[in-house]
């Protein structure tokens, strides 16, 4: 009876549930050694003009250069990384090359994007570290744009506009990452003091098929945008018709692999990895 009993307790603790146990403990001890043997790296996916096709900027996205399962994309350890809060860590690192990447690279006035985790933006002196990186690296304040998420927002909003008004007077700007997707609030919008706002992927795509729904929303982001002088980016442009589209509801910039995949440094600077 006991027995039987114990063994329906055992068929409760779901077997999914230990392997995926045991694979983020596995994980988190593999994602310190990785920072110690340096391999994560900034990939940097270019964003460009749409009307004309010239590169204004990149956004950098994280890599692990994996020793035995290749290069890994963010989806595969980032839930991890920030549960343990490695992602941190990772983070500075990733920003700091991908300043000093930007520092080499031939293309002037072309500037640097990239995506700050809800749980890094929360710390008190996250505008204080990163405009001390970003004087290490001598590039100037004016080429570095943070990306934030409308999730990272909702816990604590006002502290988080504190962080990004800082960073604005110094020269820092703030864009608003996968718009549309997550808590959309339009008091965002006006309250933040916003750069740049991106479309979603998911936008964009539906564009191709068509929908007149998704062209009405996206038409609608891009008129209060451009009222509130917020430039927008439209994320996954994979089909030259979604560009045309895009182009034709005068969307300034653009991303996605139509206009180019993310590659390592060396791709920018013409080297060979
Ligand atoms: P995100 O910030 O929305 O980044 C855009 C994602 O869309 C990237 O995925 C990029 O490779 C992908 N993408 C770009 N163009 C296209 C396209 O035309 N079609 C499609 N289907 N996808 C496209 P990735 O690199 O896998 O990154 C996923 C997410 O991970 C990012 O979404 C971002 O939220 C997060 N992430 C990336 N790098 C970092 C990082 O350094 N730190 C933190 N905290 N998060 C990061
Ligand atoms: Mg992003
Ligand atoms: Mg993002
Ligand atoms: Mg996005």
């Amino acid at each position: 009876r006991a027995k039987e009993l114990g063994r329906k307790r055992y068929a409760l603790f779901d077997d999914t549930l230990a392997k995926n146990l045991v694979d983020e403990l596995g994980m988190e001890g593999e994602l310190r050694h990785a920072l110690q043997r340096d391999e994560f790296q900034p990939y940097l996916q270019p964003i460009c003009r749409l009307r004309t096709g010239e590169l204004v900027g990149y956004e950098a996205l994280l890599r692990w250069h994996h020793p035995e399962r290749g290069v890994l994309l963010p989806g595969a350890f980032l839930k991890v990384a920030e549960d343990c809060g490695q992602i941190e860590l990772i983070d500075w690192q990733l920003f700091e090359r991908a300043c000093v990447a930007l520092t080499r690279l031939p293309e002037h006035g072309s500037f640097l994007t990239f995506n700050v985790s809800a749980l890094h933006l929360r710390h008190a002196d996250f505008d204080q570290r990163l405009l001390a990186m970003i004087g290490r690296t001598a590039l100037a304040p004016s080429r570095v744009i943070v990306e934030v998420t409308e999730g990272s927002l909702l816990d604590d909003p006002e502290r988080v506009r504190g962080t990004l008004e800082r960073l604005r007077q110094a020269g820092v700007g703030a864009a608003l990452d996968d718009f549309g997707t997550g808590y959309s609030s339009l008091n965002y919008l006006h309250s933040l003091p916003l750069r740049m706002l991106k479309i979603d992927q998911t936008f964009v795509q539906a564009l191709d098929a068509g929908s007149t729904n998704s062209s009405t929303v996206v038409e609608a982001i891009l008129a209060l945008a451009h009222a509130l002088e917020i430039q927008v980016i439209a994320e996954g442009i994979e089909t030259p018709r979604q560009r045309a589209l895009l182009q034709g509801m005068a969307c300034e910039l653009g991303q996605g692999f139509l206009l180019g995949r993310p590659h390592p440094l060396a791709h920018w600077l013409g080297i060979e990895a």
